[in-house]
């Protein structure tokens, strides 16, 4: 089998065993970024010297018998993510020209943990949108039909795993970043519970909803990169003290028994025929496992794109206040006077989608229409999370789509801002609660992957990973490849 197609499991087997070392299956995957990237744009920041002379350390390391987690492993950062002496542009104008002075906490963790950082990749711009074409630096492409979209925000990073240009990839989820993008990319995506990974160094987007996560082919994969990445931190206020489990432990473990839901507000309307099909028939797989299924009501689902569009805008607004023009980020040639400088750096360095949302959540968050709207959206807010609380009274995880449709085409949304939003109607309610949440893949349309959901209750990532491996095993569909990466 060619290196690219093995596991991050395989792959530290493989390099354990001396098969191929770190440095050449770095290079291996250089050059695949290098022929195959003009076709999908994943990368913003593809790296080279730098990654070659991290696997020869990590060989160095291995040879002296420094066993490391993910010792050798190449993958690429959502470049959302902040990177010592690296470019870190979020998708935006803005920070074109934005070298971090630091790493950011996931950074941080993945390098201790051994891995190799190969590139950086491509997204919408400061992670707003679902399609991964409101990005600076131009549209990236599906590797499974290059005329359509990956999803997004994280788009770089389910097609550069994909199309096999790196061994795993991190991703961030607001709203649903991290599992529609896995789902239109036939990838694993997990986003964890709220505050399990730090958000230090993680451009902020929506504060109370944003949530770091890893794409990648496998459950099990996902299992390791998310060992490395969660834990406590103290830069964060908004971490979470728990212990972190081994979440590789309980894979293994049978799923017989364990209770699944299925929301049914979420086959109620929207919901593409053929894509319900390939989710019944995944539930389906799951019954044979043993797994009870059940139905389910989220009664308030309808409800959660309308509070998302007000809460994350009006947090966005706060947030990307600091980009002034004065301390860092893009600033506007020769202002006459500070207000022109506000204006014009912004007005120059911020795209149409960034504009609408700061102007919709200043809006919301204006003496008069706090309480209509921002009190409104957190009071809906609390009567989803209250939903997921009574449901995971009878369930153990619920189960359903990740998207309504497979990947559409690349321009056919981009002047619809609220066909674009409802893209994210079946992902949004477990970022307003706070769950954990996964897409894994479960079947095509018409050669396009399709991606089922799985919601844990909270700091319950280990029986989503658990679920999904056990999947994984029965099924094929995360070995499939797309044609376009084959060289
Ligand atoms: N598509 C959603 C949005 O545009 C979610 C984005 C995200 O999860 N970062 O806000």
């Amino acid at each position: 089998m060619a290196m690219h197609n093995n596991t991050i499991v395989e792959l530290l087997a493989a390099l354990k065993s001396g098969e191929f070392s770190s440095k050449e299956l770095t290079r291996h995957y250089i050059e695949r970024i290098k022929v195959l990237d003009s076709l999908y744009n994943a990368f913003i920041t593809p790296l080279e010297e730098q990654a070659l002379q991290a696997a020869e350390q990590a060989d160095a390391d291995r040879a002296r018998g420094k066993e490391l987690p993910l010792g050798g492993i190449p993958i690429a950062h959502k470049d959302i993510f902040c990177t010592r002496g690296i470019k870190s542009t979020c998708g935006s104008r803005m920070l074109d020209n934005f070298i971090s002075p630091y790493d950011a906490t996931v950074v941080e963790n993945l390098t201790a943990a051994g891995a190799i950082l190969i590139g950086k990749t491509n997204m919408d711009e400061f992670a707003m949108g679902s399609s991964s074409e409101t990005s600076f630096y131009g549209p990236v492409k599906n590797p499974w039909d290059l005329e359509r979209v990956p999803g997004g925000s994280s788009g770089g990073s389910a097609t550069a795993v994909a199309a096999r240009m790196c061994a795993g990839a991190t991703g961030t989820d607001t709203g649903g970043s991290i599992r529609q993008p896995a789902s239109l990319c036939g990838i694993s995506g997990l986003k964890p519970t709220y505050g399990r990974v730090s958000r230090w160094g993680m451009v902020a987007f929506a504060s109370s909803l944003d949530q770091a996560g890893p794409m990648t082919q496998t459950a099990a994969d996902a299992a390791l990169m998310l060992n490395a990445m969660a834990g406590h931190d103290a830069k964060d206020s908004t971490s979470i003290t728990d212990p972190v489990p081994d979440y590789s432990a309980r894979l293994n473990d049978k799923i017989c028994g364990i209770k699944l839901g299925l929301c049914k507000e979420y086959f109620e309307d929207g919901l593409d025929a053929n894509v319900q099909q390939c989710v019944m028939d995944a539930v389906l797989v799951l019954e044979k496992m043993g797994a009870r299924i059940s139905e389910v009501s989220l009664p308030n689902t309808r409800q959660s794109v309308p509070a998302y569009y007000v809460i994350a805008p009006a947090e966005c607004s706060a947030n990307l206040a600091r980009y002034d023009g004065v301390r860092f980020g893009h600033r506007c040639e020769n202002p006459v006077d500070l207000g022109d400088l506000y204006r014009r750096s912004r007005s120059e360095g911020f795209g149409a989608e960034v504009k609408r949302r700061i102007m919709i959540g200043t809006f919301a968050l204006s003496a008069g229409y706090y309480d209509a709207y921002y009190r409104k959206a957190q009071q809906i807010r609390r009567l989803i999370k209250n939903d997921f609380v009574n449901v995971f009274e009878e369930v153990d995880m619920i189960i359903g789509p990740i998207a309504p449709s497979t990947a559409f085409r690349l321009g056919e949304k981009i002047g619809d801002p609220v066909t674009m939003y409802l893209q994210d109607i079946f992902t949004i309610a477990s970022n307003l609660a706070g769950l954990p949440a996964a897409s894994f893949p479960a079947g095509f349309v018409d050669g396009l992957p399709i991606g089922i959901q799985v919601i844990g209750n909270y700091l319950d990532e280990a029986s989503i990973l658990q679920l999904g491996h056990q999947f994984q095993l029965q099924t094929d569909w995360h070995k499939r490849t797309p044609a376009s990466a084959e060289l």
